[in-house]
């Protein structure tokens, strides 16, 4: 008999677990509290700047491995597009200084030995000091693993961290700020190659899952907002959707994916981070000046990192709470000062929408951390998924991503 998966939450983490039992023969289920797929990670056509976006520009990295085998799983490799190096232009916007860090496409960092490719300014010493944090344990402090001050930590490790983090880099995990910098910088140029869904993350990472799991004859379900979990004898044996409940079959498998709010008040005494931090991103419609680069990192200003898509430029602040009230305009005024100044336009502000996800991720910190749980939970057939649970990484699509392989794979070994 096939064994039927009830995947509920629609979001990355979600639809990895729905591909990957699928694939397995599975009859699955998904339902969606929103009317759309994706989540955190998701497009929208916006009528303020006539163009499809994005929730929130998305980098992915060549070395995150699990977010490119379920981009391969669901034929959408190729859309993820970046240059054939690791390379990373950046500008000072208080000097007016201009570099780029050179990665190579190597396995190993052998960047670090040539003063060419590194930081500009700065010694084969400098990183040396970085060694400590690759196997820091995630209840140390970055401030107290590294030194967070000088030309290395303001021109890369503060961009860096602050983008993988989502925190103040000194106030974050030292754990999770290490196992970054395993995964990319120290992998080499070749796991850093930057990534992007060109065509929008929904085109490439949500809908193409969302066809292929209805192609495999998944039943998926919008509006559908999972109230109350119903038990007996250790297992979970309905779904309840306030005026629908579902009843499960006794082989059925469950796996929440939704965010640890309601993934708290579905399993009461489950320990969840409760601390969030906001993302900015704003999009402005022109066309990027000829030679942009896909990604520009932008210190000493407000932006953070511009990304050049057909059509747009738009722009990332990470760890952004202290913009959320900021009046819309004045935000805007603001941001296309600096993208004037980062990519030398001499242009009046065009049309443009800012996006702010209040609660973009958990606080990438020691103490939010340990409330991270595993994917078992008290129910036999319960497994919990999401960039929230304890994936080792902090919340990114690669995290998220594992986050939905493993719960699936517990759930093909429930016997
Ligand atoms: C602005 C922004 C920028 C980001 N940038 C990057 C980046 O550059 N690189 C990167 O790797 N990551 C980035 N991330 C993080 C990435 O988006 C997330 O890690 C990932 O999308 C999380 O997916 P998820 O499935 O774990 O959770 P979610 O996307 O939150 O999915 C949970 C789903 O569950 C649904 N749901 C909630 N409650 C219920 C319920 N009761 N019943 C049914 N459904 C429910 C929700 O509607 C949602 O669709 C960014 C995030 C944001 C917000």
């Amino acid at each position: 008999m096939q064994k039927v998966a009830h995947i509920v939450g629609a979001g990355i983490s979600g639809l990895s677990a729905a591909v990957r039992l699928a694939n397995a023969n599975f009859k699955v289920r998904v339902y969606e509290a929103t009317q759309q797929a994706g989540g955190r990670c998701r497009s929208y056509f916006d009528a303020a700047t006539n163009l499809t976006i994005d929730n929130g520009n998305h980098l992915l990295l060549s070395g995150n491995h699990h977010a490119l085998a379920y981009a391969k799983s669901i034929g959408t490799e190729a859309g993820l597009v970046g240059p054939a190096r690791a390379q990373f232009p950046f500008v000072d916007l208080k000097s007016g200084k201009r570099w780029q860090l050179d990665l190579g496409d190597g396995r190993l960092p052998l960047w670090l030995f040539d003063p060419l490719r590194r930081v500009p300014d700065t010694a084969l010493r400098d990183y040396l000091a970085l060694m400590p944090l690759i196997w820091s344990s995630s209840k140390r402090l970055v401030g107290n693993a590294i030194p967070c001050n000088g030309i290395l930590y303001q021109r890369l490790v503060q961009p860096l961290l602050l983008a993988a983090l989502n925190v103040d880099p000194p106030t974050g995990s030292a754990g999770l700020a290490g196992a970054v910098v395993r995964e990319t910088l120290l992998a080499g140029g070749h796991a850093c190659r930057p990534l992007i869904a060109r065509e929008g993350l929904s085109a490439v990472l949500i809908e193409p899952a969302v066809k292929l799991l209805q192609e495999r004859g998944a039943d998926i379900r919008f509006g559908y907002e999972l109230r109350k979990l119903d038990s007996a004898a250790g297992c979970v044996n309905a779904l309840n959707f306030g005026d629908e409940a579902i009843p499960l079959a006794a082989s059925d498998v469950v796996i929440l994916a939704v965010p640890p709010r309601p993934a708290a008040s579905l399993l009461p005494g489950l320990k969840t981070p409760s601390d969030f931090r906001a993302i900015v991103n704003a999009h402005f419609r022109i066309e990027p000046p000829a030679g942009s680069a896909p990604i520009l990192g932008v210190v000493g200003g407000l932006v953070e990192w511009i990304f050049a898509f057909p059509q747009r430029l738009s722009i990332t602040i990470s760890g952004a709470d202290r913009l959320v009230d900021m009046p819309r305009e004045e935000l805007a005024q603001a941001l296309w000062r600096d993208i004037c100044q980062a990519c030398g336009i001499a242009a009046e502000l065009p049309p443009w929408q800012i996006v702010r996800e209040r609660r973009a991720t958990f606080a990438a910190t020691p103490e939010q951390n340990v409330l991270r749980p595993g994917a078992t939970t008290a129910f036999k057939n319960l497994f919990l998924a999401g960039d929230w649970t304890d994936t080792g990484l902090p919340a990114t699509i690669e995290g998220s991503v594992r986050s939905g392989d493993r719960a699936a794979d517990l759930a093909l070994a429930m016997d």
